[in-house]
């Protein structure tokens, strides 16, 4: 962990200010993991945590089913579900976050955790709580399972039928080949894309929509049907991807754009060279085989090889650090008019590089084609954040702006088209009960229509039905899904709090274990204090510890509202909106809190007097 343990109170806002009032939607940065190591959502679910809205399985989807009484209260939720709790921590060790651009936390690859049966209710968000009678064991997601080995670790595994086909269709890293929904979208880019086969420069384009909403699975299509018909057609035309959720600085932009024009120019040298030194040897037989070319000589063959050998080893990789930003702006610039083209560079994720770097990035590439003499180019920006450009430097937001392609959220039934589609090369025939697609539609169309989260509850309702040994997936593997993705959330988003956060959360739970309810802020302080010094922590204030607080609010695990004292004014009531069990064991699990186990009793006996 690299984190500092002081927080810093103003990164934070960066990431939640813009966001609608009430509800921290964290799916704005759904497949992200801050460089500052602070992840504002798993990941996983591509949702966010709703502190107003209702996430509670019982009251939206409305699947007609005999099961729905059984809404997931049950006890058959004895399905072992694959966590990889501790396999996530490194995405925060090092604040850097390529290992999973495309926003799939494999929560699921390995370890255990039991979905057993229990008592535990836990509330998600604020204000209306959503009761799930099933007790997800974080105690196991953050143990290590050695204890397994006994009954041959496949041999349950192996035994069951697989429901599966082809899962790696149902994981956001895949690339559909088919985008039912998005044709209005995909159409309106390519007729604006189709000037780049033409040699002429395609506007810039402004692509806004939730996360989830097909954007970059559309924008990938259309990159790669404008390569393909423009190498059917010969026609120098190139797009290039960043993901500026990991590529976030000017300074990796560039460099990232420079080395891969580097890297196509060398192509091109030596593809060049290679024919040239064909030509050299055979005129120098025979003369003869320069008639029709551009040489008169063999000597001139030679020039132009010199030339180009010459020019392929000026031709130096960036290094990803440490060179001036104004040097590593003009190698790219170079590569890229290395010779004639028309270049459209997709930058996913903009609204990151923004709020991380500023417009600087954007404000030089928009003007380049001026400087440009032998290419163009074309920038598309991909924004899960329908406000960014608000921050934007105006010519650079006009530029950009010069079209805008909205995608709308998904409705249910689009959601099942899309998981439908997918299903069928997923799943083996049959494997899904009829009602399986419609509630992960319906539970994803609550989400703001998050054609990931539809995904992502598919995926994990098959795996629980395979690991529970089903021969089918049923409607309440998908609403064990919906219960294990949003704990997971918890649990992410509760780990990569920073320190101070963990302490201030600690209190208040520490505060509701002794069955003080409904707190103020000047409790959780005085709490908070005394667990600080017990564990050699600087203390905060007291107004910092209620900036955190709300933070804490807007992240969906506390939740504090503002309660009139008549005459005596206002305060501020704050509750756990998160399972406190779950929650104790993620935040005993950080090292840096490592006594605060042992502190317990000390701050308990305050309850005691
Ligand atoms: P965004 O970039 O808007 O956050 P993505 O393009 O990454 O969303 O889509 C999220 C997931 O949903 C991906 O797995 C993607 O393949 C899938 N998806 C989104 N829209 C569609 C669609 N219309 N048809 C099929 N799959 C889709
Ligand atoms: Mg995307």
């Amino acid at each position: 962990m690299t984190r500092d343990d002081e927080p810093e109170h103003s990164s934070n806002d960066g990431g939640t200010d813009d966001r609608s009032e009430a509800t921290v939607n964290s799916d704005e940065n759904n497949d992200s993991t801050r460089s500052d190591g602070r992840s504002s959502d798993s990941g996983s679910g591509g949702s966010g945590i709703e502190s107003e809205s209702d996430t509670e399985p019982e009251s939206a989807p409305t699947v007609p089913s005999a099961a729905d009484d059984d809404g997931g209260k049950s006890g058959d939720h004895d399905g072992d579900i694959g966590q990889d709790a501790s396999g996530d921590t490194d995405r925060n060790a090092d604040g850097d976050t390529d290992r999973n651009a495309d926003g799939d936390t494999d929560r699921n690859a390995d370890g255990d955790t039991d979905l057993d049966a229990g008592g535990t209710s836990f509330d998600f968000g604020s204000g209306s709580r959503s009761r799930t009678d099933v007790d997800l064991d974080v105690d196991e997601v953050l143990a290590d399972e050695d204890d397994e080995a006994s009954t041959g670790l496949f041999d349950d595994l192996l035994s069951g039928e697989p429901i599966f086909e082809n899962k790696e269709v149902l994981r956001p890293s895949y690339t559909p080949h088919e985008l039912p929904h998005r044709k209005d979208q995909i159409n309106k880019m390519a007729t604006i894309l189709v000037s780049a086969l033409r040699g002429e420069t395609p506007s810039n384009i402004l692509i806004y929509g939730k996360t989830g909403t097909g954007k970059t699975a559309s924008a990938k299509f259309v990159s790669q049907e404008l390569e393909s018909t423009s190498q059917k057609y010969d026609v120098p035309c190139e797009v290039e991807y960043i993901n500026c959720e990991v590529t976030d600085t000017q300074y990796r932009v560039l460099a990232q754009l420079a080395n891969k024009f580097i890297e196509k120019n060398e192509r091109v040298i030596d593809d060049r060279l290679d024919d040239l030194r064909d030509l050299r040897s055979t005129a120098a037989d025979d003369d003869r085989a320069l008639e029709g070319t551009e040489f008169a000589s063999v000597a001139d063959v030679d020039e132009r090889i010199a030339d180009l050998e010459s020019d392929r080893e000026e031709m130096q990789e960036v290094p990803m650090t440490g060179w001036p930003t104004d040097r590593v702006y003009s190698t790219f610039f170079d590569a890229v008019d290395y010779h004639e083209r028309v270049v459209v560079i997709m930058l996913d994720e903009i609204d990151k590089l923004v709020e991380k770097s500023g417009d600087d990035t954007l404000y030089n590439l928009s003007r380049m084609n001026s400087e440009l003499t032998n290419s163009r180019i074309s920038i598309m920006g991909i924004s899960n954040d329908l406000k960014f450009t608000d921050f934007l430097d105006p010519r650079v937001k006009s530029s950009l702006g010069e079209e805008e392609i909205v995608f709308p959220p998904y409705d249910a039934n689009q959601l099942r088209d899309i998981l439908q589609h997918r299903s069928d090369i997923a799943f083996k025939p049959d494997a899904l009960t009829e009602d399986v697609i419609p509630l992960c539609a319906a539970f994803a169309a609550q989400e703001h229509g998050d054609a990931r989260r539809a995904l992502d509850l598919l995926r994990t309702a098959g795996e629980l039905a395979e690991r529970s040994q089903a021969d089918l997936v049923e409607e309440a593997h998908v609403r064990q899904a919906q219960d294990k993705i949003e704990l997971d959330r918890v649990v992410e988003v509760v780990r990569t709090l920073p320190t101070q956060s963990k302490i201030v959360l600690f209190s208040i739970i520490l505060l509701e274990q002794n069955g003080v309810h409904n707190v103020n802020t000047g409790e959780v302080f005085n709490i908070y204090k005394r667990l600080c010094e017990e564990i050699d922590a600087d203390v905060l204030t007291q107004r910092r510890v209620t900036d955190l607080i709300s933070e804490l609010d807007m992240l969906g695990i506390v939740n504090a509202v503002v309660v009139s004292k008549g005459r005596y004014g206002r305060t501020k009531e704050i509750s756990l909106s998160v399972p406190i069990d779950e929650t104790e064991a993620v935040l005993l699990s950080d090292s840096r809190l490592g006594d605060i186990e042992d502190v317990q009793p000390f701050v308990q006996a305050r309850f005691d007097n």
